[in-house]
């Protein structure tokens, strides 16, 4: 057999390795598992070279024998010294991509002596030469240079639909990119790329860093000086809480003993918002959107002519970047193959396409529906309380955990009517619902305490409902069986669902512009026909057909008329609903 030609993404944080098998890409792992190589190399006090993780961890203790971000450096006549000796930057990426060399043949057991490299769409001649020289330093030949967005695009195996413009929005640690990419008849082409060298997830790091500090500063009036290794743990704090934000409304941050405070030790004990959290970083995504334009502008395309947005990157598992994302497009973005190391994949499948091998996806296990639950809130400009709100989209790799703060609706309520629908639609009735159930004995607090509501799914299709009410621990948890398989629609359900729904102990996801609108008549209006809706709900199920269809009918007509506020209609219509029971009855 052949030995294969690997996928390198040689990164300016991170660096991965990835070879094309038995019809798929596959990442490879060093001896302890590790996959994803800190772009860093380093000389430790014996004079040994330290590539990855190792060299990462003496950063802090010998940052003068220590490089990163050499990426940074390619095509410069600096010159880089490391332990005593003067290197280039290509030979500094050499000991990287040396390194990612031996990783691949102790997998493979074999010599390995070609690669395909990425590099950034924006390199100049002389950075891609660089690059060259590196692989050739390291002993491989570099059999072709792509460009990064490109192997993202391969990964995600787009150019099989004939012509179609993708967008590969790539926002990593310390960078980010975006670029326009054709596809047609397997020619690739970058036809526009724009970004900023140093923007990144790093920078939502220092922002939430900074607000512990300011915290720490102006509440609890402790100073931490920079450099410090309280410093440190608040920013490796701030990088944890961040990710945790990715999947939950809420990060706790809790560091012990950053210092003496007049004698005393002094805890950092704190929550952060996910809503805080995006005001903090707004100035940064609002940035990544500018430059969207910048690209679709330098290619002479408008957001209508993008079939398809790929994420790239470990920052974009950030919701607000899919969402802006999305407003913009009106399309979900894809990032179901592994943001981190979609490039490398990629690159592996360039590697097999030249040595001649067919079959090039990416295989992951992703969920084919979307599953949410519903809420009060605003539909076509209406005020509805089954707005669907996703929680785990369509496509995202399973297993996953996702979280979302809800709100309660009005003073003291004490039960919450929780549904979990699978499906699409904005509008949750015309999802499929797939589980119920009720909170209740809440503490009856103010309108708008917050309910977390968590879901959890596996491979094999279970998924775990949790909803906690923020300020008591109170929960409750059910069990769905089977989510990932297709639900029959059921039109008796869906008019329960839609009327449940209406009339429910609701939630809000958005508490702060609650009003609506409360006039006593309409109340006891909405009240009698909830009695009356209630009453036929428990009579559809032995009504003749045609009493049923006109029940239902009846139903929705009363649900549409409340979402016009057209109160004089639903008294009509609820008229009418009774009427029918009536006869029913006698
Ligand atoms: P990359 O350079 O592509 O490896 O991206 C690394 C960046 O992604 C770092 O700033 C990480 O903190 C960030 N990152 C990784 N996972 C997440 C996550 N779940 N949510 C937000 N950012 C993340």
């Amino acid at each position: 057999m052949n030995a294969p030609i690997i996928g390198i993404d040689l990164g300016t944080t991170n660096s991965e390795v990835a070879v094309f098998e038995n019809g798929r890409s596959r990442l490879i792992r060093d001896a302890s598992g590790r996959a994803i190589i800190p772009s860093v190399v380093g000389i430790d006090d014996q004079g040994r070279l330290l590539v990855g993780e190792s060299a990462m961890n003496q950063y802090i203790g010998r940052p003068e024998a220590t490089i990163r971000s050499i990426k940074r450096r390619m095509g410069s006549t600096d010159k880089i010294s490391l332990g005593g000796t003067e290197y280039t930057p290509q030979e500094i990426s050499a000991f990287i991509l040396r390194h990612l060399k031996e990783m691949a043949q102790a997998d493979l057991k074999m010599a390995i002596t070609k690669a395909v490299i990425t590099v950034p769409a924006y390199f100049s001649d002389a950075q891609r030469q660089a690059t060259r020289e590196a692989g050739e330093i390291a002993g491989l030949e570099v059999v072709r240079m792509i460009n990064e967005p490109t192997a993202a695009a391969l990964a995600y195996e787009v150019g099989q639909q004939g012509r179609r413009h993708i967008l590969v929005f790539d926002l990593g640690g310390g960078t980010f990119d975006v670029s326009v990419v054709r596809m047609e008849d397997e020619i690739v082409e970058v036809i526009a790329s724009t970004g900023n060298n140093h923007l990144g997830g790093d920078d939502f790091d220092q922002r939430i860093g900074q607000h512990l500090l300011d915290y720490l500063k102006e509440e609890r009036q402790f100073d931490v000086e920079p450099g410090t290794s309280a410093h440190a743990r608040i920013l490796r704090t701030a990088e944890s809480s961040k990710r945790t934000l990715s999947d939950h409304p809420f990060a706790k941050v809790a560091e012990e003993f950053l210092g003496l405070k007049d004698g005393v030790p002094l805890h950092l004990d704190r929550e952060i918002s996910r809503d805080d959290y995006e005001h903090m970083i707004a100035s940064y995504v609002d940035e990544t959107l500018d430059l969207v334009h910048k690209a679709l502008n330098d290619a002479g395309l408008n957001t209508s002519d993008i079939q398809e947005i790929l994420l790239v990157g470990g920052s974009t598992r950030t919701p607000i970047i899919k969402k802006r994302l999305e407003d913009v497009f009106g399309m979900v973005p894809r990032g179901e193959v592994d943001p981190d190391v979609c490039v490398a994949l990629g690159a592996a499948i360039q590697g097999a396409i030249i040595g001649g091998e067919k079959g090039t996806a990416v295989l992951v296990d992703v969920t084919p529906y979307t599953f949410g639950t519903s809420a009060l809130g605003m539909m076509n400009g209406i005020w509805t309380p089954f707005v669907y709100v996703p929680m785990i989209r369509r496509n995202t790799p399973i297993p996953t955990s996702k979280s979302e703060v809800f709100f309660t609706t009005y003073d003291d309520q004490e039960e919450v009517d929780v549904r979990i629908f699978q499906g699409e639609h904005q509008d949750a009735s015309f999802n499929i619902e797939i589980g119920q159930f009720m909170v209740e004995g809440l503490s009856r607090a103010e309108e708008g305490s917050p309910i977390i509501l968590k879901l959890d799914l596996d491979v094999s299709g279970v998924l775990h409902v949790t909803a906690i009410e923020k300020n008591t621990g109170l929960s409750k948890k059910i069990t769905i069986n089977n989510a990932l398989t297709a639900r029959e629609e059921n039109t008796l359900a869906h008019a329960r669902a839609r009327v449940d729904a209406m009339f429910g102990g609701a939630l809000t996801d958005d508490h702060s512009d609650l009003e609506a609108g409360e006039d006593g008549e309409d109340h006891t209006e909405i009240a009698t026909a909830k009695a009356v809706v209630e009453k036929a709900q428990g009579m559809l199920e032995g009504a003749a057909d045609e009493d049923r269809e006109d029940m239902i009918n009846l139903i929705e007509a009363i649900h549409d008329a409340l979402k016009k506020e057209d109160f004089k209609e639903v008294k009509s219509l609820r008229e009418q609903l009774a009427d029918i029971l009536f006869y029913m009855e006698t």
